[in-house]
């Protein structure tokens, strides 16, 4: 059925960016082509006309996306936001000026130019650790190969005129291309670049297609109208699969199938445990788009607005009303549910564009709060227009790496401070908006019942709780086996938290990745969690693994768990107790 001749079967391995498997013929929509760029010398009396002539290109390019999102189906609307950030990328002083100026200067081609000037800018994101922002380098270079495909005359694949039902195979897809996708003939697709927080894998995850990317290889192995398998749950890419593989993979497809489809009809309902206690499950966002996805998989609210996102690749920040136009525009959508804006959490591993520090140790340096209070003005822009959008909705405030008193203290003085200010320009808002902490500094959480008192709830932020109490680096892969959440030390940290919260009647919630894995449930309950935040595709899994535990089984188990000495035995512990119910309600094998 493959191949006439059969070769043997191959799988190669990706990163999972959308689960799911499908089964069809491969069509390769581009290869690297642009890259190869020559450099030549432009004489000075032609260095205006070779302006002029990258000119004529970044303008043929915004033409052309705003066609597309003009033309952008209505189910995808809320994916224009992406595009329009390119067109602004397009004239974006990193590109358009430096591109101009190095014609200028160096009497050199615009496609070399252009090539230089790209190149810089990802170097300098790729150098910042945080995946999410370091993705952030893909727009650029997406937003510079659509320049380079107008200066070189290469027109890119229109992913609208395919007509047969194929899987996408392709070095890249930007935005603009995967918004054109046709759920009736695209299946999936397979990419070389990309990560799980690329763009293009979250509109894949919209979209609920199988999609694996960071194949390497992808575009050189595999061939168009070759028969290929996507498992985008575990990753993986199998060329010419066997008989026998293909039937394998065609009852999993079966099976994953069904298994979402019962899950997406009760992913509206409560999470509810089997002896009726509610847990509220809700989704972590970072730009307003994301919204739509916390909603269609069931979230409760948004338990997390990462809100450095708009402060990112920009050489001014944000003003308030910018600020407050993403944040009503949530809220809104929201209607009632809350939505927990968490003030800037920059620096770090987040540096943003117009910072010139340098610091040795930048996780332990000016970050998050502690730049906002040495920068009043910044601080108090972000929460008036939190404030301002509180009018809307159920808004919470969340204050991220506080590690002391007197920081939570002055962070507090300064939304009393805003307020007043809204009151005396008459300005309308919540005056009794919740005010949160993260609990992501071991300090904060050793001192929790000091705490508790002060605040309207706390918000774990287990990503960061655990970089700093192991000392392990949360983005340096050579570590990665000392981040471990069911670390005893961690456990044990959250049980001083759980306990605080209690004693004070303080709502506990808990935002970090640690609350995305529903192996984690049966100790997240036990802690008596009141409110996960996480990932919104993980939404329905996470209700579906609550709804199959009993509170009153996980707070003994609970307390076998903290006698434990090491992760490994917790994470036994707890495939003995619980595993089955775990692995039947979180996978369809
Ligand atoms: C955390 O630290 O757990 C958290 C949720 O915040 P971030 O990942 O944005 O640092
Ligand atoms: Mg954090």
């Amino acid at each position: 059925m493959a191949n006439s001749i059969q070769k043997s079967e191959i799988k190669l391995s990706g990163i999972s960016a959308s689960p799911g498997i499908c089964i069809g013929k491969a069509y390769l929509v581009d290869r690297e082509g642009v890259d190869v760029i020559k450099r030549y010398r432009i004489p000075q009396a032609d260095v205006q006309n070779e302006i002029n002539r990258f000119k004529t290109a970044v303008k043929q390019a915004k033409t052309e996306l705003n066609d597309i999102i003009a033309n952008t189906p209505e189910g995808l609307q809320q994916h224009s936001d992406i595009l329009q950030t390119h067109v602004v990328l397009l004239e974006d002083k990193m590109i358009f000026d430096r591109t101009v100026e190095t014609i200028n200067k160096d009497y050199v081609n615009a496609e070399w130019a252009l090539k230089l000037v790209t190149s810089n800018v990802k170097s300098m994101f790729q150098n910042i650790s945080d995946p999410y922002l370091k993705d952030r380098a893909g727009d650029i270079v997406q937003v510079s190969d659509r320049i380079m495909a107008h200066l070189v005359g290469v027109n890119s694949v229109r992913i609208a005129d395919i007509d047969k039902r194929v899987i996408l195979v392709a070095y890249d897809l930007s935005p603009a291309q995967t918004s054109q996708i046709n759920l009736e003939r695209i299946k999936g697709f397979v990419t070389v670049r990309g990560g799980i927080t690329s763009h293009t894998s979250i509109i894949a995850r919209t979209l609920g297609i199988p999609a694996v990317q960071g194949i390497g290889d992808a575009t050189t192995r595999i061939q168009t109208d070759e028969i290929i398998i996507v498992d985008g749950s575990d990753g993986s890419v199998v060329l010419n699969p066997s008989e026998k593989t293909l039937v394998a993979y065609e009852e999993r497809q079966h099976r994953f199938e069904s298994f979402r489809a019962s899950i997406a009809r009760t992913s509206h309902r409560p999470a509810e445990t089997r002896d009726g206690h509610r847990i509220k499950v809700m989704g972590n966002i970072e730009m307003p788009e994301q919204v739509v996805s916390v909603i269609d998989n069931g979230g409760e609210g948004i338990g997390l607005y990462r809100t450095e996102f708009q402060y990112l690749s920009r050489s001014q920040f944000p003003n308030e009303d910018e600020l407050f136009d993403k944040y009503q525009d949530v809220v809104e959508v929201m209607q009632s549910a809350p939505v927990t804006i968490r003030t800037l959490d920059i620096n770090g591993d987040k540096a943003i564009q117009n910072s010139n520090r340098t610091e040795t140790n930048p996780a332990l340096g000016l970050r998050a709060i502690r730049y906002c209070l040495q920068r009043p003005d910044v601080f108090q822009t972000q929460l008036k227009a939190i404030l301002r959008a509180s009018f809307f909705g159920d808004v919470r405030v969340l204050f991220p790496m506080i590690s002391t008193y007197d920081e939570l203290m002055a962070s507090k003085a300064a939304l009393q401070q805003t307020m007043a200010d809204l009151d005396q320009a008459g300005i309308p808002f919540k005056h009794d908006v919740a005010v949160g902490v993260m609990i992501e500094v071991p300090s904060l959480a050793i001192m929790a019942d000091m705490i508790a008192p002060e605040v309207d709830f706390f918000s774990i932020g287990t990503n960061d709780l655990i970089q700093y109490s192991m000392a392990v680096d949360r983005s340096n892969k050579d570590v990665a086996q000392l981040y471990n959440p069911l670390h005893p030390a961690i456990l044990r940290m959250l049980k001083i938290v759980s306990d605080a919260a209690k004693k004070h009647a303080t709502p506990l919630f808990m935002c970090g990745e640690m609350a995305g894995d529903p192996f984690n449930l049966p100790i997240l309950l036990g802690l008596g969690i009141d409110e996960l935040s996480m990932n919104p595709q993980t939404i329905p899994m996470a209700k579906n693994v609550i709804r199959a535990l009993a509170l009153s089984e996980t707070q003994p188990f609970l307390e076998e768990v903290l006698k434990q000495t090491t992760a490994g035995e917790v994470e036994n512990l707890t495939r003995e107790a619980f595993g089955d119910i775990i692995d039947k309600a979180f996978s369809p094998e």
